[in-house]
C-alpha cells in the first residue's frame, strides 16, 4: 500500500479559472482519502497502474494546467457529456475534448437549488459543479456541447447556458434511414461549428489523422478489456473502471501508449499466473448507466464482497470503445459517412427500439466469462431503468443470474446494496 499518495493542489491555477477556491480546497483531501481506501488498499495491483494513479494525483493540477495552456495557445477546449459528440472532429481542429459528466454527491446540493431534485444524479452533479464553480474541468473549458439523448440532459442545457456557452447536437431517437440522415447533417453542422470556433479547417488529412488516433485509442482499450477477461483476472474491476474514466480526460496518444504498456504487463502476468483474484472467484459483469468519476461505489461494494468485475457494458466502458471508424473513406463526405456509421452503432437506451443493446450485453457476458450480471442504473434514468426489464427477461431466458440495482451517489444505500450484492454472490456460489 502506497502511504504517500496525495491529490495535488494548485490554488493559484484555480483562482485563474475563477473557481470557489476556498470551497474546492476540501475536495483534494477527500479524494485522496477515497482513492487510498478504494484503490491503494488493493493487493498485487499491476505496477503500470502507477501512471493512472498519477493521473488522479494530477487531476486538479497537472492535467488542468495542460488544458489551460492549450487554451492560451488558442486551441478550443470543449466539454462534452456524451460519447455521441464526435471527438475526432474536435481533434481535427487541434481542440481538446474533455468529458464533464459528474459522478459526485458533493455538487448535487448546488444543483438542487436551481434544477429539480428528482432527476438523474449525473445531470445534477455536473450542473452543480458549474454553478458552484467547484470543478476545474468545467472552469477550463471554452464551451460545452450537450445532446438530446434524455430529457434530463436536453432540458437542462437550456439552464446551463446561463453559466457556460452551451450548444446542443440533436441525437436521433430511432435508427431508420431518415434518422441516419439527420445525424449526418448534425455531424456536418458540428464540423462547421468547430471550424468557426477554432479558425481551423477540418481538412481530409487532419480528419484522417484524428480518426486513426482515436481508433488507436479505442483499439488499445479493446486489447486491455480482452486481457482482463482472462480467468483468473489479471486486473481488478476497480482499476479497469478507473482507466475507463481517465480515458475521458487524458491526452489520447499518451493514454493509448500507457494502456499498451499496461497490456504488456498483463500479458506477462497471465504467463506467470500472477492474478488479482484466485481461480474460482465469482466473476460479475456490470451493465447500465455510465459511472463518471469519482463514482466507484458499486465497484467497491462488489469487489469487497468477494467477487471480481470482469466487464462494464456502459459508456464509461465498452460502449465507448467497442466500435472503430472504417478507414476506407478518402473524400470528406465518405469519411463523415464512416464516422456517423460508427457513432450510430452506440446502443444508448435513448433509442427505441434498442434490441441491439440486449444482444450486445449477452455477447459481452459470454466473452467476459462472467457468472452473473449486475445491471446498475442511476436513479431517475427512465430509459436505462425501463430497459432493465428487457434485460432481465433476456437473462432469465439464457439462465444468467441477474441483479438490478437503482442507485445514486449518496452513501445512504451502501448498507442495503452490500446486503443485496452479498446475497447475489452467495446465490451464484451455491
Ligand atoms: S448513456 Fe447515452 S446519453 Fe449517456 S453517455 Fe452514453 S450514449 Fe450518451
Ligand atoms: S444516466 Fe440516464 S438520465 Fe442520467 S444523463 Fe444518462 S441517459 Fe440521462
Amino acid at each position: 500500500m502506497e502511504a504517500q499518495f496525495q491529490v495535488k493542489t494548485d490554488p493559484e491555477l484555480w483562482a485563474k479559472l475563477d473557481m470557489d477556491v476556498e470551497r474546492f480546497s476540501n475536495v483534494p483531501p477527500s479524494l485522496t482519502g477515497a482513492f487510498t481506501e478504494i484503490f491503494l488498499s488493493q493487493e498485487n495491483r499491476p505496477e503500470r497502474m502507477a501512471y493512472f494513479d498519477d493521473m488522479v494525483r494530477n487531476i486538479f493540477t497537472g492535467r488542468i494546467q495542460e488544458m489551460y495552456d492549450a487554451r492560451q495557445e488558442g486551441r478550443p477546449v470543449v466539454g462534452t457529456f456524451c460519447v455521441f459528440v464526435p471527438e475526432e472532429i474536435i481533434d481535427a481542429v487541434n481542440g481538446v475534448c474533455v468529458g464533464l459528466c459528474g459522478g459526485s454527491q458533493f455538487s448535487i446540493p448546488d444543483a438542487e437549488q436551481i434544477i429539480p431534485r428528482n432527476i438523474c444524479p449525473m445531470v445534477k452533479s455536473a450542473f452543480g459543479f458549474k454553478v458552484g464553480r467547484i470543478c476545474p474541468f468545467f472552469q477550463v473549458v471554452d464551451f460545452v456541447y450537450g445532446e438530446t439523448t434524455c430529457d434530463a440532459k436536453k432540458k437542462n442545457w437550456e439552464l446551463l447556458d446561463d453559466y457556460v456557452p452551451t450548444y446542443v447536437m440533436e441525437i436521433p431517437q430511432m435508427k431508420r434511414e431518415r434518422d441516419k440522415k439527420l445525424w449526418i447533417e448534425e455531424v456536418q453542422d458540428f464540423k462547421v461549428a468547430m471550424e468557426e470556433k477554432s479558425g481551423k479547417e477540418v481538412t481530409e488529412t487532419r480528419l484522417k489523422a484524428s480518426i486513426e488516433k482515436l481508433n488507436a485509442k479505442r483499439k488499445a482499450m479493446q486489447r486491455l478489456n480482452d486481457l482482463r477477461h482472462h480467468d483468473p483476472s489479471p486486473i481488478s474491476g476497480r482499476d479497469m473502471l478507473l482507466i475507463q474514466q481517465i480515458a475521458f480526460y487524458d491526452i489520447p496518444e499518451r493514454f493509448t501508449g500507457k494502456v499498451h504498456e499496461l497490456c504488456e504487463e498483463l500479458e506477462a502476468r497471465i504467463k506467470t499466473e500472477n492474478y488479482v483474484a484466485p481461480k474460482g472467484t465469482t466473476r460479475l459483469m456490470i451493465s447500465g448507466t455510465p459511472m463518471a468519476l469519482p463514482n466507484w461505489k458499486v465497484h467497491n461494494i462488489i469487489e469487497t464482497s468477494g467477487a471480481v468485475i470482469v466487464n462494464e457494458e456502459s459508456c464509461i466502458g465498452t460502449r465507448y470503445y467497442k466500435d472503430t471508424i472504417a478507414t476506407d473513406g478518402t473524400s470528406m463526405d465518405q469519411m463523415l459517412e464512416r464516422l456517423t456509421e460508427r457513432y450510430m452503432k452506440i446502443d444508448c437506451s435513448c433509442f427505441t427500439p434498442n434490441d441491439d443493446r440486449i444482444d450486445q450485453v449477452l455477447k459481452e457476458y459470454r466473452e467476459s466469462g462472467a457468472h452473473g450480471l449486475v445491471d446498475c442504473c442511476l436513479q431517475f434514468c427512465h430509459t436505462y431503468n425501463s430497459e432493465a426489464v428487457k434485460l432481465r427477461r433476456a437473462c432469465e431466458k439464457e439462465g444468467i443470474p441477474f441483479l438490478s440495482i437503482e442507485t445514486d451517489y449518496s452513501p445512504e444505500d451502501v448498507g442495503q446494496l452490500q446486503t443485496r450484492i452479498e446475497a447475489f454472490v452467495e446465490q451464484i456460489e451455491d
